[in-house]
């Protein structure tokens, strides 16, 4: 169960990879990948079960090029390690992608009342719920919704989340599982620890449980659960990987 994201002006998908084959001593059981593709506004996600060799291998012919994207390693908890439930897991637009690492402990309870609304559900994961959840709250501004929705939930969880309706940024929010972000030149990067991206920086910013990130390319923003500003200090590390 690991976490990675990267926005900046690299091809995110090496990077994600990189940052997977980094977490794999945390264990999996699948993993995955989303990836905004800003020429066609829209979100690409691969999942593979097993190793990530094997997504890897998945993704060797296809030419996915957007800079911006998630990748996921899974340790099944509520369904199991199958494509449908690896992550990331998208909204029925497939507007909105999120991984996620915890549990949330009242996903039954929400998933019904999105049913009662006509939400179909793709997989037998807790985390769908979020996805879901984000595309019926959306109201044009993702960092305000994100905050709307993660009062809802209950249970442990650090959640990236990234949206083609505004491709320019990832969310990530925290509570009871671990969440870095890695602050590059022209780049950032989330991470459920700090190997998976040493390689690129060694600036971090260590996120406390219900803070809430909102990452672009050359800015990090963090904020507690209520939406007003907190001031981080950035980590910086000495140590070789
Ligand atoms: N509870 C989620 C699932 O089973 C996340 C598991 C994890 O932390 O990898 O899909």
């Amino acid at each position: 169960c690991g976490i990675i994201g990267y926005i900046g002006n690299r091809k995110a998908v090496p990077v994600l990879l990189y940052g997977l084959q980094r977490l794999e001593y945390r264990g999996y059981d699948s993993a995955g990948i989303a990836v905004i593709d800003r020429e066609e506004d829209k979100i690409i996600v691969e999942k593979q079960v097993g190793k990530i060799k094997d997504l890897q291998e998945k993704l060797w012919n296809k030419k996915i090029e957007g800079n911006i994207g998630l990748g996921h390693s899974r340790w099944a908890t509520h369904g199991e390690p199958t494509i449908e439930n690896a992550h990331p897991h998208t909204s029925k637009s497939g507007t909105i992608a999120i991984v996620h690492n915890g549990i949330i402990e009242n996903y039954l309870e929400l998933k019904k009342e999105l049913e009662e609304k006509g939400y179909k559900f793709r997989s037998q994961t807790d985390t769908e719920v979020v996805a879901h959840l984000i595309e019926e709250f959306y109201n044009g501004n993702l960092f305000e919704t994100i905050l709307n929705v993660v009062k809802k939930l209950k249970g442990a969880y650090a959640l990236g989340i990234i949206s083609s309706y505004e491709p320019d940024k990832i969310i990530a929010v925290k509570k009871g599982s671990p969440l870095v972000i890695g602050v590059g030149k022209d780049e950032n990067f989330i991470a459920s620890d700090i190997p998976a991206v040493l390689e690129y920086t060694k600036d971090f910013i260590i996120l406390e449980d219900d803070e809430i990130a909102v990452i672009t390319k050359d800015n990090v923003e963090v904020y507690d659960i209520n939406g007003n500003k907190i001031k981080k200090d950035i980590l910086h590390v000495n140590w070789d990987i």
